[in-house]
């Protein structure tokens, strides 16, 4: 039987005729459920339900106060902040830095019944102690201005109570005080034959001095939910309290009963216990799916309402919603999540990021970055054309954007709408939160796999989000402290740290998934616990106070020391009654809870099977699932006719120098690019990039030479060019690069290496024609920047090959096909031994491309042999032409040409077999600067 069913059979023994006018009171809401459902089942007559309440509406009921919510607490604290200190009053964007700690402060104070007076007086003195010195210097103005901050404390602490009290508002703390004030009066207000506390574990100071005075007046009964195991080990941790309650006899009726319950299941019943560590919060999630798959599997009629799965971490409820299958009864989410880990929350920080940015650096446009990770948000792509906008940003290289400019490419701008005054933020918002919760049933309405629960969560968290931004909105217009953005943001993201919400499923049917403290009180027959790690649970020393530890354990405060006592409790319980117990956690190093498992987990280990002899417990780590590629197994994609189709239509399109040096290096890499067209993104640059430095050179030269197409060229001309080179240079970067701030930077260093590059090339030109007078020869410009194209038969297929030579001249009878690089050339790199080399060797890649051009040309043009084909490369500026040699030799001949036809047949033949799979190079060179190596694990 679980504690609930033992809880209700025994009252509905003990009290037959006056069940009814009992008032039970469990440590939350969700028990009261199941112990209503408990009832019904065992009643055979109607009656009517007693009254249940969960610990925090009875106190509120006792309080006759109601309770200020925690946003409606801060501004009247601030309030008292602004009569008490004036104009020395801090900002309201500087107390919502710390308001919400003083809050909790007063909340411990309260419920833990310490004198204020004690407590605040202790801390001053404290402070004043830390900043006495032995000699006479004074206080700094930051020391003065910090020790009256802790002077102040007490005095805001009682103004903030009497303007509540006035009010009739409390906090939860605040209420406990006055709950227990005349509690027995008020007790005797109401028509309840007893009171009945089930199910507690750790109390504040109140709850216990409540509990023992009803006990003693005979008002009330205490049911505990303890075992023997940890009840009865004094040093258990999860027994802490449950210990010095019993020692203390006071929460049973003159010592007469038991303390009840206090089970043996722990060390008695069979339990089969499996603790695996996984990779990841997506690797616990999957695994838990699989586990309930197995459940389903082994025994299909399984009733599920016996399972639940324990969220350690709240972070894992969605992918464990999207990892779980089809489960009779629905899956039932009954937990506190963070408002601040759902995608409402991520979403509204870009937005507001995106308008402060704009705020702070004082302009009229957003900034390209805040637009980019703005509209990758899903919401973003669900309210406008955000990729339409990204597109255009990209290509047009543009770092700040004007609105002007966005009402171009998006339908609704509401997004970009003025952030400044306050009033415009709530009616943008508020406008912005209707518009997706209407787009967000629209896509779930067309959305095949309907997700009914995961729909049902994402707008409960639009809900709760919109209610913040109407509650801001409504404390506005009563207090002036909310104006402008950015106290408007740092107020919305504390509120939406502050926010869980509470998801409530159908908690008697169906797979239970619930947060650790949802636990309390229910027992499972299958238990799937995640992340059971250290740093979760227990959470570890965290503690935001202005009390120091050590005067929290003189005031008989709560530290970290109780708060990992209360999560022992709540294991050890979740075991309790449990038969199946699946414990996961997490071994990614670095995660939230890093890499080490929960020390309740090693205790369990070695202290388990000595209490329970008719146990197991079973160790396992799963292997992770990186999705990386194995090196034994390498990619091997085999053509399909769809990839046939896109190959052969490229041969109608052309086939150019670099997509052809692509395959010869790898033809996966070939697959990604051509097939799956898988770029790298194109990012924004502000800084000039290489190939934007090469781009610019080449328009440069080409505008240079453009004009002396068939023409002969001149040491005048060459000298005209470089004076003009500057402006040229400059004219082209404001060109192809008109976010680039030219005047400064690694932008000016770059417009100064380009200079520098022009001025060499024309320097060594001068000489080369200086050469060719003294020669006799003439130097001609035969075409600049020429495309070419040609066709070349393979296996019955016509394709077209295709390419743009920079420039073309002729030195008195020597034609010479010229490529300008701006990068490194090396001399191997223009060396073939062998025209089969030209194959696959990727060092070769620029004589291929050379090669190529020759062919193009010859096919093209009327010419006489010999040719030459090189480079010019302008980090090499004294060595004038580099040309490829074949055996030694720059005479490109018919034969080299014959030869160097066969391989590029052969490399075409290669990409039109259908049988020839796309696979990764063995050449690992090639992978170093891939785009694609992280896919492909090199
Ligand atoms: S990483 Fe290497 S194997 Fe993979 S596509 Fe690139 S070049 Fe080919």
């Amino acid at each position: 039987m679980t504690f609930i069913e033992t809880l209700t059979h025994h009252l509905y023994k003990t009290y037959p005729e006056t069940i009814s006018e009992l008032c039970i009171v469990f440590p939350n809401r969700r028990a009261g459920l199941f112990f209503k459902n408990a009832l019904a089942s065992l009643s055979e007559r109607p009656l009517w339900a007693p009254e249940i309440y969960s610990i925090e509406d009875f106190i509120t009921k006792l309080s006759e106060t109601e309770i200020l919510d925690p946003m409606g607490q801060l501004f009247e604290l601030y309030e008292i902040i602004l009569k008490i200190e004036k104009e020395k009053s801090p900002t309201f964007d500087d107390f919502l830095k710390w308001g919400q700690t003083l809050l909790a402060d007063f909340n411990d104070i309260d419920s833990y019944l310490v004198r204020p007076e004690d407590l605040f007086g202790n801390l001053k003195s404290i402070k004043e102690l830390e900043n006495w010195s032995l000699g006479s210097d004074q206080l700094t103005a930051f020391q003065q201005e910090y020790l009256h901050f802790w002077k102040s404390l007490g005095k805001y602490y009682l103004a903030f109570r009497e303007k509540l009290s006035i009010k009739k508002q409390a906090y939860h703390g605040l209420a406990y005080r006055l709950a227990i004030e005349k509690i027995e009066e008020k007790i005797n207000r109401h028509r309840w034959h007893k009171i009945i506390f089930a199910g507690f574990n750790a109390l504040n100071t109140a709850e216990e001095l409540i509990f023992k005075r009803l006990v003693a007046l005979d008002k009330a009964e205490v049911f505990w939910d303890a075992d023997t195991y940890y009840v009865d080990n004094k040093i258990q941790e999860a027994g802490r309290f449950l210990r010095k309650y019993k020692v203390s006899g006071q929460f049973t009726y003159n010592n007469e009963k038991h303390f009840n319950w206090v089970v043996d299941k722990l060390g008695n019943e069979e339990k089969f216990i499996t603790i695996t560590g996984v990779n990841k919060n997506i690797g616990q999630a999957k695994l838990a799916g699989q586990l309930i798959q197995q459940m389903l599997e082994r025994n299909p009629s399984l009733d599920l309402k016996k399972t639940a799965i324990v969220l350690g971490d709240e972070n894992l409820l969605f992918p464990v919603l999207h990892s779980l299958p089809e489960t009779p009864g629905g899956i039932n989410v009954t937990m506190g999540y963070p408002l601040k880990n759902t995608p409402i929350a991520g979403f509204s920080e870009l937005l507001f990021q995106l308008h402060e940015n704009k705020m702070r650096m004082g302009r009229e446009e957003f900034y390209y970055q805040d637009i980019f990770k703005l509209c990758s948000h899903p919401y973003t792509k669900l309210l406008t054309e955000a990729d339409r906008l990204v597109r255009y940003i990209r290509e047009n290289n543009i770092t700040f954007c004007h609105l002007e400019t966005i009402e171009k490419y998006l339908t609704d701008t509401s997004l970009f709408s003025d952030f400044q005054k306050t009033a415009n933020i709530y009616s943008n918002l508020h406008k912005i939160t209707e518009a997706l919760s209407q787009a967000l049933q629209i896509q779930w309405e067309k959305r095949l796999d309907k997700n009914k629960q995961a729909s049902n969560i994402e707008l409960e968290y639009l809900f709760a989000y919109s209610k913040i931004i109407r509650r801001i909105h409504t404390l506005s217009s009563n207090y002036n402290s909310i104006e402008g953005l950015k106290t408007f943001r740092t107020l919305l993201n504390q509120l939406i740290r502050a926010t869980n919400l509470a998801f409530y499923g159908e908690p008697i049917s169906g797979l239970q998934v619930m947060g650790m403290l949802e636990t309390r009180t229910l027992d499972f027959e299958n238990i799937i616990l995640l992340s059971a790690n250290e740093g979760v649970l227990p959470s570890g020393k965290k503690q935001n106070s202005f009390i120091p530890h050590d005067v929290r354990k003189v005031f008989n405060l709560p530290s970290y020391a109780e708060k990992d006592s209360i999560f022992a409790f709540h294991f050890y319980h979740l075991l309790q009654r449990a038969k199946n117990i699946d414990i996961v956690y997490n071994t990614e190093p670095g995660n939230l809870g890093g890499v080490e498992k929960s020390r309740f987990l090693s205790q369990l280990i070695y202290e388990f099977p000595q209490i329970n002899k008719k146990s197991s417990i079973t160790e396992q780590i799963l292997e992770a699932d990186t999705g990386r590629i194995n090196e034994k197994y390498p990619i091997l994609i085999p053509k399909t006719t769809r990839m046939m189709e896109t190959i052969r239509q490229k041969g109608e399109s052309g086939y150019s120098p670099s997509l052809l040096n692509i395959y010869r290096n790898c033809s996966l890499k070939f697959y990604f690019q051509l097939i799956c067209k898988l770029r790298e993104k194109e990012e924004v640059d502000e800084t000039i990039k290489a190939d934007t430095l090469g781009n610019v050179i080449h328009k440069t030269l080409e505008a240079f030479f453009k004009p002396f197409e068939g023409k002969t060229i001149h040491t005048s001309d060459l000298i005209e060019m470089k004076k003009q080179a500057g402006n040229q240079l400059n004219f082209n970067f404001e060109k192809y690069h008109p976010a680039a701030d030219l005047s400064s930077g690694k932008n000016l260093l770059t417009v100064r290496v380009a200079q520098k590059f022009l001025n060499n090339f024309f320097d060594r030109q001068q000489l080369e024609v200086i050469q060719s007078v003294k020669e006799k020869k003439q130097f001609h410009i035969e075409q600049i920047e020429h495309e070419l194209v040609s066709e070349i038969t393979v296996k019955n297929q016509t394709i077209q090959i295709k390419g743009t030579i920079d420039r073309i001249d002729r030195v008195g009878s020597s034609l010479r096909i010229i490529d300008y690089k701006t990068g490194k050339t090396e001399e191997k790199e223009l060396k073939v031994t062998e025209t089969e080399e030209l194959l696959h060797e990727q060092t070769l890649n620029k004589s291929f491309q050379l090669l190529l051009y020759a062919w193009l040309y010859t096919r093209n043009k009327p010419f006489t042999f010999p040719i030459l084909s090189g480079i010019i490369g302008f980090r090499q500026h004294k060595s004038g032409l580099s040309t490829v040699k074949i055996n030694g030799s720059d005479a490109i001949t018919k034969e080299v040409l014959n030869d160097f036809e066969q391989v590029l047949a052969q490399v075409l033949e290669e990409i039109f077999n259908p049988e020839i799979p796309f696979t990764q190079t063995t050449d690992k060179k090639v992978c170093v600067y891939c785009d694609y190596k992280t896919i492909c694990n090199r």
